[in-house]
């Protein structure tokens, strides 16, 4: 896409604005350095962070295309911005996990590093205030969050993401523990939307462990772009 100006801001997230642009179908995704966890209660800014997001997530979301899942990824503009088209999002988010961690360790009482197989999926919906409460595909058709065939095609893209990302992860050495994902509508087609990051993913070293995601901010872990980049380095994207 050539001559893309930006233009208004239209909506300001924890890590990410987003901005019109000179094509009404398309936005500009700005991923900013702010990095926030528990419902936006911690909020810090980590230089660097940005611009790691913005290229992992053009890596990720090449490499989905390429295995067949339709994304709103249309190209990279500059170190922090991407070009997106403009989708009519779902206010829901998909969770697939392959390992305990998180949230459902703290709901069932399970102890972390359990492997779920078959894999889990959960639906959440999106709203900070009510800190995300887990929902199911019943509220979504019943709130008009979506319809019944897009919570099926959710599901089945959700899944279709995992299968080609945990052999990705796993041939450069790391585990993906779990992730986050949210869908929308572009002209009738239900896309893959907002980002796929360090940030809204777990992932671990294969032989250590240790983790490489955003629960080094979580929990005070330390290096936390480090280990993004450690992660983009050993995926090739950096
Ligand atoms: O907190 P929980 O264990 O449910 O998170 C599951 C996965 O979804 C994690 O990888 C987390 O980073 C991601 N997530 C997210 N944004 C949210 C909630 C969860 O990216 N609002």
């Amino acid at each position: 896409m050539e001559n893309i100006v930006r233009g208004e801001l239209l909506t300001t997230g924890k890590a990410k604005s987003l901005f019109e642009s000179n094509e009404p179908e398309y936005l500009i995704m700005h991923y900013r350095d702010d990095t926030s966890a528990f419902d936006g209660k911690k909020i810090e800014s980590l230089e660097g962070k940005g611009t790691i997001n913005n290229k992992f997530n053009a890596f990720i979301m090449r490499y989905l295309e390429e295995e067949g899942i339709s994304t709103h990824f249309v190209d990279l503009i500059n170190e922090t911005d991407s070009l997106v088209k403009r989708l009519e999002m779902a206010p829901v988010e998909c969770v697939v996990r392959n390992v305990a961690a998180g949230s459902i360790c703290k709901r069932l009482g399970l102890e972390e590093g359990i492997d779920l197989k078959p894999p889990t999926f959960e639906f959440f919906y999106k709203d900070d205030e009510l800190g995300d409460p887990m929902i199911n595909e019943y509220h979504i058709k019943a709130f008009g969050w979506a319809t019944e065939e897009q919570v099926d095609q959710m599901q089945v893209k959700t899944f279709e993401v995992n299968n080609a990302l945990k052999k990705l992860f796993s041939d450069a050495g790391m585990i993906l523990v779990d992730y986050k994902l949210e869908f929308g509508d572009f002209n009738g087609q239900l896309l893959l939307g907002d980002e796929f990051t360090p940030d809204g993913c777990r992932v671990w070293d294969a032989e250590t462990r240790e983790k490489l995601d955003k629960d080094r901010f979580r929990q005070g872990l330390g290096d936390v772009v480090e280990s993004y980049q450690i992660m983009a380095k050993r995926l090739g994207v950096i």
